[in-house]
């Protein structure tokens, strides 16, 4: 019988996060303040960020350690399972090797926890004792919900108004742990007002959401500091313990990936997994290929601009270099919420750019329709977002069928779909539809950037 699971011990358990800075073959744009386009100084983003996470947004050591405590917390859920989907593959009927990295088994059913407790934890060590925070699709809310319970801290978040109503029960688990939820634009910040006094049935967005939370802890003379789920450096770092795992958990397999498969929204996930294999192929002379998974209606990296843009939508945030759809981007309805941040990880797009990852836009439809292939395949009903790493690597098998290659395909399950039953359910009834984002909605995401390059 062919093994189905790789499982490590909780002893081998990462120690270390890896620091794709250490190894950057492109060196990394500046970090411009939003007022004055100058480099930002860490006393900047303090009022924001606790030191220690400042220190290692910039640090360029390989490795940081995982404190103690971090690590006795992973271990309610980490490692995490390696699966081979050998019944997908039969489906399927490829010769390809597909193994994919269940992250849907953490708590709160997703990667997010990774990097929310280790936040959530060096805030508690500089003496915070309240996080503000925004939500899309409500995984993140949830994975910080959890983490500032177990850390005693309070938590404060501003979730999209289209998702607040879309999944009220994953406001109710955020309120389990504790956390206030709010649905935004809220008439709790400047921001929030001005924005209801424009467009009183904003359905909301991510961009106007981080306003929102970094206007609380701005204004909150440092009582509150603000904790984001995604696109900054050590965000991506602390996911890196889903790759670390998965090298360890391919070496049992006695295999080695062609390719590694994520889905994209800021880039977290995608980095966790890719970054520790992007290693082995920087210094140890491994040629893996990297497909970062984007939708059709947000085509962040397949479609958008490199170039300066704000984190946000009020322009309160840095601004950085990345590809971006424009920093007030309002995105099309689709259902995988996580994916619908106008921009992404400046160390993706740097690494993008120069040809070391591939990305590709797959369509809501067939998306879905991969999503459901693989959940009657395997069992496990993936979330919208992880639908579309799906969907590549679905067509990853089929392309590998067509040439006859025995091709080593790794992807991250980076969560599942229970709470995403809406979704499921307007696909099944025939109401979802594809969306392209237009040629003009390009246009002028251009003519709004705050730097022309
Ligand atoms: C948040 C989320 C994403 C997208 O965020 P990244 O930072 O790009 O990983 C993808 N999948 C799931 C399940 C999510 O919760």
């Amino acid at each position: 019988m062919p093994q189905t699971k790789f499982l490590l011990n909780e002893s081998d358990l990462p120690k270390t996060w890896y620091n794709i800075n250490a190894d950057m073959p492109v060196p990394p744009a500046p970090i411009l303040h939003p007022q004055t386009m100058k480099p930002v100084t860490p006393e900047f983003l303090s009022v924001l960020f606790p030191m220690e996470l400042i220190m290692q947004e910039v640090s360029t050591e390989r490795y940081i350690d995982i404190p103690e405590e971090v690590r006795e917390i992973y271990k309610l859920w980490r490692p995490t399972p390696l699966i081979r989907a050998h019944r997908l593959e039969k489906v399927l009927g490829t010769p390809a090797h597909i193994y994919f990295k269940h992250e849907g088994t953490s708590p709160s059913g997703s990667h997010k926890p990774n990097t929310a407790i280790a936040q959530a934890f060096y805030n508690k060590a500089e003496g915070v004792k309240a996080l503000t925070t925004e939500t899309g699709a409500g995984q993140w809310g949830s994975a910080l919900s959890m983490a500032c319970n177990m850390f005693g801290m309070s938590l404060e978040v501003y979730m999209v108004k289209v998702s607040y109503h879309q999944k009220p029960y994953r406001r109710v688990l955020m309120e389990t742990f504790g956390a206030e939820v709010f649905a935004s634009p809220t008439d709790r910040t400047n921001y929030g007002r001005s924005i209801l006094a424009q467009t009183p049935d904003s359905p909301g967005s991510l961009g106007i959401a981080i306003s929102e939370a970094v206007e609380v802890a701005a204004t909150s003379e440092g009582k509150k500091k603000y904790s984001l789920g995604s696109v900054l450096n050590h965000v991506l770092m602390h996911q890196t313990v889903i790759g670390e795992e998965a090298l360890k958990q391919m070496d049992l397999a006695g295999e080695y990936p062609d390719v590694v498969i994520g889905c994209v929204g800021g880039g977290s996930n995608f980095a966790g997994i890719a970054y520790p294999f992007l290693r082995e192929n920087i210094l140890n002379g491994r040629n893996t290929r990297f497909v970062a998974v984007e939708p059709t209606a947000t085509p962040t990296l397949t479609r958008g601009p490199y170039a300066f843009d704000y984190g946000d939508t009020a322009k309160m945030a840095p601004i950085v270099k990345m590809f971006t759809l424009g920093h007030d981007f309002v995105p099309p309805p689709i259902h995988a919420g996580g994916l619908r941040y106008h921009g992404m990880a400046p160390s993706i797009c740097a690494l993008y750019d120069a040809g070391f990852l591939e990305a590709r836009a797959v369509p809501q439809l067939a998306t879905f329709e991969a999503a459901i292939t693989f959940a009657k395949a395997e069992g496990i009903i993936p979330a919208p977002e992880t639908a579309h790493a799906v969907r590549a690597a679905i067509d990853e098998a089929l392309d590998a069928k067509e040439k006859g290659e025995e091709r080593v395909i790794v992807f991250n399950l980076s969560g599942h779909g229970h709470f995403d039953l809406a979704a499921y359910q307007a696909y099944l009834s025939n109401q979802l539809e594809d969306f392209e984002y237009p040629e003009s909605a390009i246009q002028a995401a251009l003519e709004k950037l705050p730097i022309v390059n």
